[in-house]
């Protein structure tokens, strides 16, 4: 292979060193990547120590689990503070506000007499 006498350089736009294209740049893909070895590793890096900033946030009350919406709703129509309901379901106290607010959680309607008793032959034996 030959030796490239002329060097091609490139400004990295996160450390603002200008550094040898060839040796100081990764390739992907037939173009050298946007930052710098250092700074693209750097990057990397800080992507799996703290996926968080990077993944969506669950978006909604609709995105929960059906079983933890009903909770919820329960939780809320029994009168449990808001505060309690977050720490319960790991959800940020705010958000659930917010969800509240925007009228995402629906009311808890309870059941009819009919439901009533049949979970109560279903679940409760009968106290004497
Ligand atoms: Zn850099």
């Amino acid at each position: 292979m030959m030796y490239i006498y002329k060097m091609e350089v490139k400004l990295c736009k996160l450390c603002n060193e200008v550094k040898d294209l060839e040796t100081g740049y990764y390739k992907a893909g037939g173009s050298y990547q946007k930052y710098c070895k250092p700074c693209h590793n750097k990057k990397r890096y800080e992507y799996k120590m703290t996926p968080s900033k990077y993944v969506k946030k669950l978006k909604g009350f609709s995105k929960l689990p059906a079983e933890t919406q009903e909770k919820i709703i329960y939780d809320i129509y029994v009168k449990i503070q808001y505060k309690e309901i977050a720490k319960k379901y790991g959800i940020k106290y705010q958000t659930l506000l917010c969800w509240k607010r925007k009228g995402l959680i629906p009311n808890y309607e309870p059941p009819t007499k009919e439901e009533r008793l049949n979970s109560k032959t279903e679940n409760e034996p009968a106290v004497l």
